[in-house]
């Protein structure tokens, strides 16, 4: 995963040549200013290049090309500190193929009552500048985010920030190249999908590998790798000593070490496997998996490349961020006669980044595929907010969906399970939660996500300007059908 400090956002300011080089030199000296401390705040882990006052069609083309072509740049901050007159920004905007955020600010904040004057208003008109390039920036029917407020303002920064890990992920996506290693599990419905579509949409590549392409690997894996491996795993998480002396806990160690061979010689940044095609292989990955999820592989089980993608582009988005992230499914449902809840697990992989508290390594049977007995880690999540998210594939469109929820403690322990798993409680309450989860066609696989909000996944269904819906405090059922029915006509004209 390249570290976001790597990549870049250009701020780039509108303006025009109707006031002067005076005026012109003020405004490109705030940019400059802004552009600056932008770039230094904690917020925005991103750098933030000054690019410029544009006053000319010319120079916004010309800029506009230069996003597209410059690697590091995942994005344009465009920012109208005067008045720019919009139909110069016509030629850029139709090129423009990254990401934008329009950001609404003024140089200056509070009004100087006694001292403002003609000269301060001419220089402060963002109010009607950022209007005009709205209205531009619409008419052209182009998504972009919009930022309003002052500049040293630490929420709007927050925005921008938070923007710029989206873009960040937007821009992984362009370029990942997902391993389905094997097909899908059969006769499952939410995990197929258009992967030429996906390609052409999102821009990430997936394509099948045979199971043997990663067992090749895994048989070239030396005993003393395995031991070291074996001794990482001792030194990281609980273990007892009957499992740590296991034969089985060498073989899944033996195999994460052959799947990270295989996807670090591909290329990948994500993979999926699924249980029904294990020819060569001595158990499911299950250990393999959720450390692979830990160091920023998208990973989903059962064939589904479309949950393994989204958990790779959070991945990337939540870099640095406290939470942890991590492939999910709705399991187990608490029906209480309060607040029911839903535990969330899956058979094995459920990456450690959301672990709280110990984190036991144990070796049990696995009740389906017929293979030996996997280790994996086991946890509980820690509470809090967080986020479900599902890419379903409709026919025509992709649709996102996020519920919100609050991540709960377990009432108590759950010796028996043999799995890692966080019990959440979803907003507004389970009933009406899974009901318009249901009748938006949300798959059982989700990425779960403690790290990044609703937010996020609205700024990237904009950039890959596809359907999102979102189920959170305010929902309502009737409302939310209404929603689904205005969609099915919206995307069967666009
Ligand atoms: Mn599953």
């Amino acid at each position: 995963m390249t570290d976001l400090k790597n990549f870049e956002i250009w701020f780039v300011t509108g303006s025009q040549h109707l006031y002067g080089e005076e005026t012109l030199k003020n405004v490109a000296r705030h940019t400059e200013e802004i552009a600056k401390a932008l770039d230094a705040s904690e917020h925005i882990p991103v750098q933030v290049k000054y690019k410029g006052v544009v006053t000319t069609s010319d120079q916004i083309f010309k800029v506009c090309e230069q996003v597209n072509n410059e690697p590091k740049c995942i994005g344009m901050v465009a920012w109208m500190h005067t008045f720019s007159p919009a139909k110069m920004w016509i030629s850029g905007l139709q090129v423009l193929r990254k990401p934008m955020a329009h950001f609404h600010t003024q140089f200056n904040d509070e009004i100087p009552w006694s001292e403002i004057d003609m000269d301060f208003m001419n220089e402060n008109q963002s109010a009607h500048g950022g209007r005009e390039f709205g209205f531009m920036v619409s008419r052209l029917r182009k998504n972009r985010k919009v930022i309003v407020g002052h500049w040293k303002n630490e929420e709007c920064r927050k925005q921008l920030g938070n923007w710029s890990r989206v873009a960040a992920g937007w821009h992984a996506f362009q370029n990942l190249k997902v391993a389905r290693i094997g097909d899908n599990m059969r006769n499952v419905a939410v995990t197929e999908g258009d992967k030429v579509e996906a390609q052409m949409r999102f821009g990430f590549q997936v394509n099948t590998w045979g199971i043997g392409d990663v067992v090749a690997f895994v048989n070239q894996v030396s005993d003393a790798e395995v031991e070291k491996l074996v001794k990482t795993y001792s030194d990281e998480y609980e273990i007892t000593s009957e499992v740590l002396k296991s034969q089985s806990l060498r073989d899944s160690a033996r195999i994460e070490l052959g799947l990270r061979a295989f996807l670090e010689d591909g290329g990948f940044g994500a993979f999926t496997d699924t249980f029904e095609d294990l020819h060569g292989m001595k158990q499911l990955p299950g250990i393999a998996a959720q450390r692979l999820m830990a160091d920023g592989y998208g990973f989903a089980g059962e064939g589904d490349w479309k949950t393994s993608a989204l958990v790779y582009a959070s991945k990337v988005m939540a870099q640095g961020l406290k939470g942890g992230t991590s492939f999910m499914e709705d399991y187990t449902y608490d029906f209480r006669k309060d607040r029911s809840r839903v535990l969330g697990s899956h058979m094995l992989e459920i990456c450690p980044t959301i672990a709280e508290g110990s984190v036991r390594c144990e070796v049990h049977p696995l009740g389906i595929g017929g293979k030996e007995d996997p280790a994996r880690l086991v946890f509980t999540a820690g509470a809090g907010p967080a986020v479900n998210a599902a890419l379903m594939d409709m026919g025509n469109r992709f649709r996102l969906l996020v519920n919100e929820v609050d991540a709960v403690k377990p009432d108590q322990e759950l010796p028996k399970l043999p799995v890692a798993s966080v019990l959440w409680d979803p907003k507004p309450n389970l009933e009406i939660a899974a009901q318009t989860w249901i009748l938006a066609g949300g798959a059982h696989h989700t990425v779960y996500s403690r790290a990044i909000n609703t937010q996020f996944f609205e700024d990237f269904a904009d950039m890959a300007d596809i359907e999102l819906l979102v189920i959170d405090e305010d929902t309502k059922v009737r409302s939310f059908k209404d929603n689904l029915r205005w969609n099915e006509v919206y995307y069967h004209l666009f």
